[in-house]
């Protein structure tokens, strides 16, 4: 029986082969261009706990949780890696025990470069380095990007470096960055690898240069990193803003903007900080395509 599936099953391999080589040609020229292969990779910077419901301009009541999540991107794409976000604390800063630290309402328990480091990545790999938005629990290792062109808007640049304290903000987590060689954007969107399959979106308002990360993945589809543009997902039916927003008048804007994008694309909207939406989602190793 085994020979006779053999001989059956050879001459039928054979011509399988020699068809496909015969139509590979017509087939390629016949196909749209293939996408990018794009690989996307989710880090879980941390938690930041028991945050007063007020800070976001709602009552205790009105909203399912305070408790955030702190999250950050990998995206590699065969012209380079992207680093979306940086977490809340620097590596440094974390016991080499690998016991959890905590610093205020902020408790981290692995750092960004272990992360990376587990799936083959160190910072040096980073091609292109960009933030959602200025605040320290973003910029925590921006200081470890200064090698990487750093994609900013000039908004949110220039407020870094303007030497005058801002809440949330930690200008010593990103001085290094102030001779990065920077690919500064004037309230613009921006077509990082050039093919519209990761673009950074301007949407001022949290901040005034707040940007977040469209990213079109093959299977998975187009996913939407919000950064900050929304905190609880309450503020998406509500308008409202936290208390610290920049400017919500611009923020209202940028939600539209933002909203029309995805209903547009179809994507997928990923808040930031939302535990509820990372909850059902695939951290490092695990990625998305
Ligand atoms: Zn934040």
């Amino acid at each position: 029986m085994k020979t006779a599936t053999k001989l059956l099953c050879y001459p039928l391999t054979l011509a399988a082969v020699v068809i496909s080589v015969l139509l590979l040609p017509s087939m390629a020229s016949a196909q749209p261009v293939a996408k990018p292969k794009i690989r996307m990779y989710l880090f879980n910077n941390g938690e930041i706990n028991g945050l007063d419901a007020s800070e976001f301009n709602f009552k205790k009541e009105e909203v399912k949780s305070t408790d955030f999540i702190v999250t950050s991107e990998l995206i590699v794409h065969p012209k380079g890696i992207l680093l979306w976000e940086s977490g809340s604390v620097p590596d440094a800063k974390l016991p080499a025990d690998g016991s959890p630290y905590k610093e205020g309402v902020s408790i981290v328990t692995k750092s960004l470069a272990s992360q990376m480091a587990a799936i083959g990545y160190s910072y040096k790999d980073v091609k292109y380095f960009a933030m959602s938005h200025l605040h320290s629990d973003h910029s925590g290792n921006a200081n470890s990007l200064v090698h990487a062109k750093w994609i900013v808007q000039k908004a949110d640049r220039d407020m870094m470096f303007a030497g005058k304290a801002q809440r949330v903000m930690d200008a010593s987590l990103f001085s290094e960055l102030k001779n990065a060689d920077t690919i500064l954007l004037n309230n613009e969107d921006y077509d990082v690898f050039g093919d519209g399959s990761v673009r950074i979106i301007s949407a001022p308002g949290h901040t005034p240069g707040h940007q977040v990360l469209l990213v079109n993945l093959a299977d998975t589809g187009p996913v939407l990193l919000a950064g900050d543009l929304y905190h609880l997902p309450e503020e998406i039916a509500t308008g409202r803003t936290p208390t610290f927003e920049f400017d919500p008048a611009t923020s209202a804007v940028s939600r539209a903007k933002v909203q029309a994008l995805v209903k547009k694309t179809g994507a997928k909207m990923w808040i930031g900080h939302d535990k509820a939406t990372h909850a059902g989602l695939n951290f490092s190793p695990k990625f998305y395509e």
